[in-house]
């Protein structure tokens, strides 16, 4: 068949509700480079289909940076490497509050608290609930968090306060996983996400694309992301830290990135599909195309380690491209 008669096939296929196979998907994974914009266009139509014009722009405040007990080779925040970045324990209620009051003004619609942490202990979960129950009384925007691994109690304390989405990412294919952390396990992951949908709590996650990875295990990434059918997607692009073991790691080809959202796209139309970390540094259009190939959210303002576009920028961006945020 011919290629572009294979794409259409396959987003009337997601537009009349039947999916795409995973053979299918195999295909789009392989598909020459001079049909990726295609293909893009493609998911482009799915996306304004199921989601329509809006979106979701989100704000993240990383509330216990670097010094972190895991080894994953890609992140900055590991105690295993010296990357100079600076470190700190929870601020002030007070102060995240400020901050979460900032995000909201500046039009994000969520805002997502992260910490450095394989698990938080039961000391810095309390501490954390408390600056959830202060955000929800004095700012009232919708709270998500990144906590590391969670007990189902811990889950259900989230949900009880109203947390709305739970970030936990696969990071990468479960056949390349070894390779990039060995302080836990793939299994150890999955296992968090069934506690927190287990609890109530809408799911977010995703990876990091760009580690060494091979186009077969960003196949099988999304497969399993798939299987798992989140809330919200969200892939980062890997900006190599100095002094992790990827500092010398080569970017991905534009096209792959585009071909990544794009087949995420296709397989879970109906979710927030997520640009994370990276956009700025390996996008030079900053994400437009990609929000017009299958993507349907940023994170504005920065990143856990890094600066990023100032909110006011990327929400003229989004209505350039004729959007809504
Ligand atoms: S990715 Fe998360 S768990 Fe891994 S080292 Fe960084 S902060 Fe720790």
């Amino acid at each position: 068949m011919d290629i572009n008669e294979f794409i259409k096939d396959c987003k009337e296929n997601v537009l009349s509700g039947v999916g795409i196979t995973s053979e299918d998907v195999s295909k789009l994974f392989k598909i020459p480079e001079e049909y990726v914009q295609q293909l893009g266009i493609a998911a482009n139509q799915i996306t304004r289909e199921f989601n329509g014009n809006k979106v979701d722009v989100e704000q993240l405040n990383n509330i216990k940076k670097n010094s972190c007990s895991e080894d994953c080779s890609f992140c900055g925040q590991s105690a295993f490497f010296d990357t100079g970045i600076e470190s700190y324990q929870l601020p002030s209620a007070q102060e995240i509050v400020i901050r979460a009051q900032k995000a909201k003004d500046e039009g994000a619609e969520s805002y997502c608290l992260v910490a450095a942490w394989r698990e938080p202990s039961p000391n810095d979960f309390d501490k954390v609930c408390y600056i959830i129950e202060e955000i929800n009384d004095k700012v009232g925007i919708s709270v998500e968090c990144s906590l590391g691994f969670l007990t189902i109690q811990q889950a259900k304390k989230l949900k009880e306060l109203q947390v709305k989405r739970y970030n936990h990412n696969l990071e990468t294919a479960k056949s390349k996983f070894s390779e990039i952390c060995t302080t836990h396990t793939y299994e150890d992951r999955i296992k968090t996400l069934q506690i927190a949908r287990d609890a109530g709590l809408e799911l977010c996650t995703g990876g990091i694309i760009g580690l060494g990875e091979t186009r077969e295990q960003r196949l099988e990434l999304v497969l399993e992301l798939a299987s798992i059918y989140p809330e919200e997607v969200t892939i980062n692009i890997l900006v190599p830290v100095p002094g992790t073991p990827l500092e010398l790691q080569t970017s991905l080809e534009k096209s792959e990135i585009i071909r990544m959202f794009s087949i995420i796209r296709f397989l879970l139309p109906e979710s927030v599909i997520k640009i994370s970390g990276g956009r700025e540094t390996n996008l030079d259009d900053s994400g437009e195309e990609l929000l017009q190939s299958g993507a349907n959210g940023i994170i504005t303002s920065g990143y856990l380690t890094m600066g990023g576009n100032e909110a006011k920028k990327d929400i003229k961006m989004i209505k350039k491209i004729g959007l809504e945020a």
